[in-house]
């Protein structure tokens, strides 16, 4: 079957794999990662995930890499921030070698399913937490199910690394300054979706969050985090609701390899017009670049990109992760957790 999927075209969506890894929390502990070849779950009708929405993920890629080796990405960091997100809406956390043990298994598991390098595309990792157990009142489950899914997606750029507009939205937020917006929780994303259909609808590429609270400063670019380029500096929002993208963060230490001071602060709206260059960044594409940001309400249009195109500093700082994800530069880092 492997052999018979265009894997240069495959799309960022769903495609059945062989097996997926699960591992249930019951009596106050973790049991033994079972092995399952069904897609389903067969979970209580009053599992606290369908009604409180004890829910959480994460996101993460396995690279087949052109010395042959399969390459996972900071596999610790994703496990370190789902405990996070289970300290924030009350659920057991997943121990680190629990995750990373079900993580490599479900690779090895689905080897035929890792593209090749060539492609361009990967295969995608996605952790989910749930609690399972029964509750009419609101409380918190006795019992979850971590489980581990993969699917092969395709490259993000199919064109080549390029630019994209995005449109400021302010009839909704994503997030609460002392909301979830820090915690990967489907809720956030639930409450993304009608700002993603009007930006979609209006021919952005996808919505952009200004601060829930004032409406001033630079939150999330849709499900990304933002950073702009300016004066030798990398610089990203600190703000209480957005979610600690990895991506950001490996940036941050190469802009810093690269030479560049790195600034974590509030961006005033104004400040879009002053940037060199600017991208969304996260898992799915690394960066993003992105050309102009418009705010319907003001009429203002930041155009970022004057010609349409990547800036040097983001070409090189997402061709440096890129070559580390894939074995091509050294780990310098210790970011990469090499299986063969
Ligand atoms: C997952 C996610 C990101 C990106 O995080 P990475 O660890 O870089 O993949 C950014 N913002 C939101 C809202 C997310 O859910």
């Amino acid at each position: 079957m492997s052999q018979s999927i265009d894997w240069a075209n495959l799309p960022f969506g769903y495609m059945p794999t062989d097996y997926n890894v699960r591992c249930t929390y019951r009596n106050g502990k973790w049991g033994e990662i079972e092995v399952s070849s069904s897609e389903i779950l067969n979970i209580h009708m009053a599992a606290t995930c369908l009604h409180y929405g004890q829910e959480a993920f994460e996101g993460q890629k396995a690279f087949r890499c052109p010395d042959g080796k399969i390459r996972l990405f900071r596999i610790d960091d994703n496990a370190e921030r789902l405990q996070q997100t289970c300290r924030g809406i009350m659920m057991p956390e997943v121990p680190t070698e629990l995750f990373r043990a079900m993580a490599e298994k479900v690779i090895r598991l689905n080897e035929r399913f890792i593209p090749p390098y060539e492609s361009g595309a990967s295969l995608y990792l996605r952790p989910l937490l749930i609690g399972t157990g029964a509750q009419v009142g609101v409380h918190p489950a006795e019992e979850y199910m971590f489980l581990i899914f993969v699917t092969p997606v395709g490259p993000y750029f199919k064109g080549g690394f390029a630019t994209n507009d995005y449109v400021i939205i302010r009839e909704y937020d994503r997030a609460a300054p002392l909301g979830t917006g820090r915690y990967k929780v489907g809720g956030n994303y639930a409450a993304s979706l009608r700002a993603n259909h009007i930006a979609h609808e209006a021919g952005y590429s996808c919505e952009f969050y200004l601060d829930a609270k004032e409406k001033k400063y630079i939150d999330e670019c849709g499900a990304a985090n933002f950073f702009g380029i300016k004066d030798g500096k990398y610089i990203t929002p600190k703000s209480t609701s957005i979610l600690p993208s990895i991506t950001n963060r490996s940036l941050q230490q190469l802009a810093l390899d690269l030479g560049l001071e790195v600034e974590c602060r509030q961006i005033p709206e104004e400040e879009l017009e002053t940037f060199e260059e600017a991208g969304a960044c996260g898992t799915a594409a690394v960066i993003s670049p992105i050309r102009r940001i418009d705010d319907l309400e003001s009429k203002k249009s930041y155009v970022i990109s004057k010609d349409g195109k990547p800036g040097p500093i983001s070409t090189k700082l997402y061709t440096k992760l890129r070559n580390i994800q894939y074995g091509i530069e050294p780990d310098v880092h210790n970011w990469v957790t090499v299986l063969d």
